[in-house]
């Protein structure tokens, strides 16, 4: 059975004043494994596991902190007035996170604004994390792509030379806007330098040997594109998405051919129109 959370009133002895309290909720398994793969099993505050091993087994080392407090103090209500919410209802998974125990009770008191807004911003980015795994598992890719990471290792990758490079590069840096970091910029532009005709001619062959698979491949890039950019990610993050989709997806040994055939979809305007 599942409990619900009902607020219900209690009186301050000391004041006489009437406050409403809220009862902790109780996780479920699920919700609990999921709280902790969320933070990779780690305190996301120090790093420390959230279990330790003694003889041949494990205890938890972790408690489910609430980030904003399920019964704020009345200094709270004040500190944390105009902060924002993960969550209307503070007993929502989403307003929780796994704590190393020493972490938590150095959270808790006493709590401030800024250690507040650090953890509020952890949990942010681990439930856009959570959000983009389960959307990239539903976009499909097929698994030839993997010949054409693979073409980059077993070919000794030469680096191009000479006039053509400038126009790649030149051709490359008008898909940017200003949302791209000049770190991922550099990245893209000598992976389109280094890797392109190799990726290029990793498609051609794929093509001759399986008609009509290279477009397949190039649609459904085009399709996980469009998705990221109604997600209204920024264009470093949708870069960042495509390449772990493209890692996971094509088993690729390195992030760095993951890359290249990520910065191949950009030049080749499948990516960043
Ligand atoms: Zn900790």
């Amino acid at each position: 059975m599942q409990l619900r959370h009902r607020p219900h009133r209690s009186y301050g002895a000391a004041t006489g004043r009437v406050y409403v309290t809220n009862a902790r909720r109780e996780y479920s398994e699920a919700e609990t494994v999921a709280l902790i793969a969320q933070v990779a099993g780690r305190c996301p505050l120090c790093d420390k596991p959230l279990f330790y091993e003694k003889g041949k087994r494990r205890y938890k080392a972790y408690e489910l902190a609430h980030i904003y407090p399920l019964n704020p103090h009345p200094e709270e209500l004040v500190v944390l007035a105009n902060v924002p919410r993960l969550s209307a209802d503070v007993n929502d998974p989403d307003n929780l996170i796994p704590l190393c125990e020493s972490s938590h009770g150095r959270f808790d008191k006493p709590r401030t604004e800024e250690e507040y807004l650090e953890l509020y911003e952890i949990k942010r980015e681990a439930l856009r994390e959570e959000r983009q795994r389960s959307l990239a598992s539903q976009y499909p890719l097929e698994k030839q792509i993997s010949a054409v990471v693979a073409h980059l290792h077993s070919a000794a990758v030469e680096i191009d030379s000479g006039v053509a490079l400038a126009l790649t590069a030149k051709s490359v840096d008008h898909k940017f806007d200003g949302t791209m970091p000049p770190t991922t910029k550099r990245k893209v532009r000598n992976a389109v330098q280094d890797y392109f005709r190799h990726v290029q001619s990793a498609f051609l062959e794929l093509e001759r040997s399986d008609p009509g698979c290279t477009e397949l491949i190039f649609v459904q890039v085009k399709s996980f594109y469009v998705m990221q950019k109604r997600e209204q990610l920024s264009q470093g993050q949708v870069f960042t998405n495509l390449v772990a989709w493209i890692h996971a997806r094509a088993r690729a040994h390195t992030l760095e051919s993951a890359e290249a055939v990520a910065s191949f979809f950009i030049q080749n305007c499948e990516v960043f129109e």
